[in-house]
């Protein structure tokens, strides 16, 4: 399928979302990845630097092994790798070890994304541990952002509204919400920053903010 998509647009770039557990299997990879145009961009989550902890949030026994052999036989293969963290509280207690982690043995990724956990499907299912208020992790997530940075490794926030980070962080941060899923709430009338704000998604009021917000106005600075 890959191929023949690469064939039919010679000059697009292909995002492929994947738990990239298969590529622990080194005879499919292969067969897989070898005469595969370099425009495809592997995005796969990664919830913990231990077995336990991504095992946990994936709920599979074995998932941390075979995602971590399914990277470093991506990188084998020159593939571009996005990896992707969605914050919920049980990454965000352990992000800044496992942004150490990436850097002393991932760090070959093009980039980390640190992403907002969109309400809906599982996230909803889960509440209790999926809804977080992202202003109570600003030190956790500063020191995550500094400690790939220092890794050499770009990282990006997504899915994280500017007035929820600290300004260190601002120029991180990506209008990710797709147009049609993003919205924004009667705090936001009047915020300076809301051309350069991801806002939310439009599931939100099925679920929850991802922080009180406050609009940043001449007045109200950050
Ligand atoms: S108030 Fe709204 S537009 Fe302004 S930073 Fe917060 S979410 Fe973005």
């Amino acid at each position: 399928v890959l191929t023949t998509f690469a064939d039919l647009h010679p000059t697009t770039r292909f995002e492929v979302l994947t738990n990239g557990r298969l590529f622990h299997d080194r005879d499919l990879a292969t067969a897989l990845l070898t005469g595969l145009p370099p425009r495809v961009w592997w995005m796969i989550p990664l919830y913990g630097h231990a077995d336990f902890l991504h095992d946990y949030v994936v709920q599979t026994e074995g998932a941390f092994d075979q995602t971590i052999d399914g990277l470093l036989t991506l990188h084998e293969h020159g593939q571009s790798v996005q990896l992707r963290i969605v914050l919920i509280e049980p990454t965000l207690r352990i992000l800044p070890e496992l942004c150490t982690f990436i850097g002393k043995n991932l760090p070959f990724v093009r980039q980390v994304a640190l992403m907002g956990c969109e309400p809906t499907g599982f996230a909803l299912a889960n509440r209790s541990v999926c809804e977080v208020n992202v202003l109570d992790w600003q030190e956790s997530l500063t020191q995550a952002v500094q400690r790939l940075v220092r890794a050499g490794i770009p990282t990006a926030l997504m899915n994280l509204p500017l007035c929820a980070l600290p300004e260190s962080l601002h120029p991180f941060a990506h209008r990710s919400i797709s147009d049609w899923k993003r919205v924004y709430a009667t705090a936001c009338q009047g915020c300076r920053l809301q051309d350069d704000c991801c806002g939310l998604f439009a599931s939100h009021k099925r679920g929850w903010e991802p922080a009180p917000l406050r609009a940043i106005t001449e007045e109200a600075t950050l």
